[in-house]
């Protein structure tokens, strides 16, 4: 078991990792230092979390800053331990990084079937800029394959999920991206707007890499509309970058790019010496980048009077750029047909320069196609992922509302075993007034007949006498007559008190109804009970005047006693004979305990 401190300290690589994650794009020498660092610390601690982050985010600052081939083992390495982990999110942006290498060799198809697949899962686990990632990877392959409506609809719902509050200056690679393609449809002055949106989101000298494309995409755009003279300075500053960690990264100096700009801009000198350099550039090979450095050589060729040389220059150029290869943007494309037909009839071509101006006016109208069908098509995809984000907001929402029912029913259980506990009470309470009589608080005779039976097989077992005795009160009838019928309840509750009072625990006294009483005394013989009885008489005769009783009237009773030794039958057979002897003495003239012979 991990120790606190070595907890503290895995976590420490974790928090370092995450901090180069989010300075990615913000500070990218200040980001790979920290990964390093990260990796270095998890490695150390054999802190498996602090591992994956620090990998994911030195392969990101890799694909940008190295060859895709030197990015994608650390990216591996970095799916295989979140995949350990069972970290989704991490899981889905380091295969977004292998897909990203992919599409930066150039191998589109395999980048957008890695990244489609990955798209449902990763819109429910990734936030913000991560999403954005996975989202704008998608469009980066949707682009590459000349879909731009589908590039477009993903990069304008990457941006709005990574805004500059919450992006981590991941929006200004999205604002690049979404100039890149609009360049290609041929909006230049929405496409200006991003490449000047992109620029201001963060500090040029902390990410050169992400700052050279956008200067590049920003000569591209001026030159396209004309303003060529205005890009010499962003010429300036992309060159004078390194291409090393601390510069372009691994990305080719668009030399080209720049030098078809230069010759735009009337500095043939400037794109002399821009296409020499072009011609020195090690490259993979991109066929945009070779049609682009065809056109830059075209331009130097025409600028030294060399027609000829030109033309066959765009001519081998032509062949590429009607093939429609993937990875070729209509907007070079475009540019090669319309080079190729002024060239032409600079030489006195006048045929061929027309067909070409016939290729370039058919990719012309594609763009534009292309460019309202992107607009409606950003707003289907828009409307699918809202519907996709719908849907996951509904499980979220059956989720925390599966929650609630629980913690509901949580709290419907605690009031319903309160209620229990209640009702329990209340039984107690019904129990109560179903054994014992109101008036007297005596038991009732219900209570006798339950309990009896028990008490009279005890004293059979044990062979120990059980007396029942039977009290009758004496002319109570009068009491109420004369009274009032509140008068002979409160004498009859006295009598109860009286009862209790001169009885032993073990005794049970029941109001056996109106105004006569059955007594059973555990342990005790008819003998003995009629002693304790008359006794009670005697205190009676006395208590009953201070209760108020008439004279003569419910101041005596009259009791018949009866106990088991003598009476064997049966309980019943013992209250029989209890009951025969108090009528015996009402008879014999009342205010009299008598005892079965
Ligand atoms: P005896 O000596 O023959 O027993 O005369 P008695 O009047 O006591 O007997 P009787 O059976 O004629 O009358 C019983 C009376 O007891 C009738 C009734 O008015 C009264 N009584 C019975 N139950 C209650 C009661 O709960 N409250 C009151 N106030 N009177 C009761
Ligand atoms: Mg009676
Ligand atoms: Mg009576």
């Amino acid at each position: 078991m991990a120790t606190p401190a070595a907890a503290t300290r895995s976590s420490e690589a974790l928090r370092l990792a995450q901090q180069a994650w989010k300075l990615l794009h913000i500070d990218s020498a200040r980001a790979i230092a920290l990964a390093d660092q990260a990796l270095a610390k998890a490695l150390a601690r054999q802190d498996a979390a602090g591992e994956g982050w620090a990998r994911l985010a030195r392969g990101f600052h890799l694909i940008y800053f190295a060859r895709p081939r030197v990015a994608a083992p650390e990216l591996r390495a970095a799916q295989q331990i979140f995949e350990r982990l069972g970290d989704a999110a991490g899981r889905i942006l380091a295969q977004t990084g292998v897909a990203r290498g992919l599409w930066r060799a150039g191998r589109y198809d395999e980048s957008l079937q890695l990244v489609l697949a990955l798209r449902d899962e990763g819109l429910a686990v990734l936030r913000h800029e991560q999403r954005g990632l996975l989202l704008n990877t998608i469009a980066g392959c949707y682009s590459a394959r000349n879909e731009s409506e589908q590039a477009f609809a993903y990069m304008y719902q990457a941006l709005r999920d990574a805004p500059p509050a919450r992006g981590h200056g991941y929006d200004a690679v999205l604002h690049c991206n979404l100039a890149h393609e609009l360049m290609q449809l041929g909006d230049y002055d929405e496409a200006l707007k991003h490449v000047e949106a992109g620029l201001a989101r963060f500090d040029h000298a902390k990410n050169p890499r992400l700052a050279s494309v956008l200067w590049i995409n920003r000569i591209i755009v001026l030159t396209e509309i004309g303003r060529a003279a205005e890009v010499l300075a962003d010429i300036e500053r992309v060159v004078a970058l390194p291409t090393d960690a601390s510069g372009r990264g691994a990305l080719t100096p668009h030399f080209e790019t720049m030098a078809i700009a230069a010759f735009s801009a009337g500095d043939a000198g400037l794109g002399r010496r821009l296409v020499e350099r072009a011609r020195e550039v090690e490259r993979e090979p991109i066929v945009e980048e070779q049609l682009e450095l065809a056109l830059a050589e075209a331009l130097l060729a025409r600028a030294e009077g060399d027609l000829p040389r030109a033309a066959s220059q765009l001519a081998a150029a032509h062949d590429r750029a009607a093939a429609g290869d993937l990875g070729v943007s209509l907007r070079v494309r475009c540019a090669v047909h319309l080079l190729q037909s002024e060239v032409l009839e600079a030489h006195g071509d006048a045929a061929a320069a027309l067909a070409a101006v016939r290729e370039w006016q058919r990719l012309s109208v594609e763009r534009a196609q292309l460019a309202s069908r992107a607009h409606y098509q950003a707003a289907a995809l828009q409307t699918e992922l809202l519907l996709l984000q719908h849907q996951l907001d509904e499980k979220d929402a059956q989720r925390r509302a599966t929650e609630r029912a629980r913690a509901e029913l949580e709290a419907a259980n605690k009031a319903l075993s309160q209620k229990m506990s209640e009702v329990q009470s209340l039984q107690e309470a019904l129990r109560q007034q179903a054994t014992r009589d109101e008036l007297t608080g005596l038991f009732n005779r219900r209570h006798l007949n339950n309990t009896l039976p028990a008490m009279w097989a005890l004293s059979q077992r044990e062979h120990k006498p059980l007396a029942a005795v039977i009290i009758d009160l004496d002319h109570f009838k009068r009491v109420n007559d004369e009274r009032g019928h509140d008068a002979g309840d409160r004498l009859l509750a006295a009598f109860g008190r009286v009862l209790v009072a001169n009885l032993r625990k073990s005794d049970v006294a029941c109001r056996y109804g109106g105004e006569e009483f059955c007594v059973l005394m555990p342990e005790t013989d008819a003998a003995g009970a009629r002693r304790k009885i008359a006794a009670l008489l005697k205190r009676w005769r006395v208590e009953s005047l201070v209760q108020g009783a008439v004279a003569d009237a419910g101041t005596s009773f009259s009791a018949g006693v009866a106990d088991s030794l003598r009476v064997v039958e049966s309980w019943q057979a013992l209250l029989k004979r209890a009951d025969d002897e108090l009528l015996t003495a009402k008879r014999e003239g009342r205010n009299r305990v008598l005892v079965a012979a």
